[in-house]
């Protein structure tokens, strides 16, 4: 099976602590992988240098088949890379409608200060709508960001992230913060997105994982111990031990 994201003996240290210590995985077409492990365990860093936030001491990042390690992040986002729940990520005084929008000018590459005239562009404004549109915020695109739930912000992250046409998806914790019942929505939301593009998942929450994951991967002190799918995590003694506390 072809992998659309993969990353090769990744290493990133910081003083003497190494964050991420020779991480090997991939993402493949039409699975959500999680990635699993305590704080510290180094996923943000791993993730970091997947999107090109962080460059690595040493490894390499493929994407679609392309050595992308000296990429920036703008190159990869525009290749279809979607890293999202970043909770900048959003200008929360404007409408949901507008951040669509600045999601497809970014995703249009062309300059910010063409942002008057693209408000009124079909083509992009089409493309922002779809975007509403297929995660169910389409009624709510004249409110302003900042009224919005947690978990429609989060809806709101995707939508600007399918204005790029997502190859593949990267996700930090998106379940942090949700309450119950925003974790179950989400979590139906994400069985849903993986049709329109793989999804490499940092999460926290078990139960979403469990409910989610094709594969699952563990990472500890900065070291993948272990990769199989839901059952296979749930027997492993190792990850047990090290990770799921009994
Ligand atoms: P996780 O997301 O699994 O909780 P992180 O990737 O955020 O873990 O962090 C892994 C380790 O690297 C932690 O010990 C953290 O303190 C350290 N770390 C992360 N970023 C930096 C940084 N910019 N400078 C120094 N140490 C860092
Ligand atoms: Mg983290």
């Amino acid at each position: 099976m072809t992998a659309v994201l993969a990353a090769t003996d990744l290493r990133k240290s910081f003083g003497a602590l190494k964050a991420t210590d020779g991480v090997s995985l991939t993402l493949r077409e039409g699975e959500i992988h999680a990635i699993i492990g305590p704080n510290g365990a180094g996923k943000s860093t791993l993730i970091a240098q997947l999107c090109g936030s962080l460059a690595p001491d040493a490894g390499t990042v493929s994407f679609l088949g392309c050595n992308v390690t000296a990429q920036p992040v703008a190159a990869r986002a525009r290749m279809g890379l979607a890293r999202t729940f970043q909770t900048s990520a959003l200008a929360m005084e404007d409408t949901v409608l507008q951040n669509a929008l600045l999601g497809a000018l970014g995703a249009s590459g062309k300059p910010w200060h063409f942002f008057a005239p693209v408000a009124r562009d079909r083509g992009l404004k089409g493309r922002a709508e779809a975007a509403l549109d297929a995660v169910g915020l389409a009624d709510l695109r004249d409110v302003r960001t900042a009224d919005l739930s947690h978990g429609q912000r989060r809806q709101l992250e995707v939508a600007v992230a399918l204005t790029l046409e997502p190859k593949a998806f990267v996700m930090d914790e998106p379940m942090a913060g949700l309450g119950q019942e925003g974790s179950a929505q989400l979590t139906s939301f994400l069985a849903d997105l993986k049709r329109t593009a793989p999804i490499l998942l940092v999460e926290h929450d078990m139960d979403a994982v469990f409910a989610l994951a094709d594969r699952i991967s563990v990472l500890v002190y900065g070291r993948i111990i272990a990769t199989g799918t839901v059952d296979e995590i749930r027997r492993d003694a190792a990850v047990r031990e090290a990770y799921l506390g009994d």
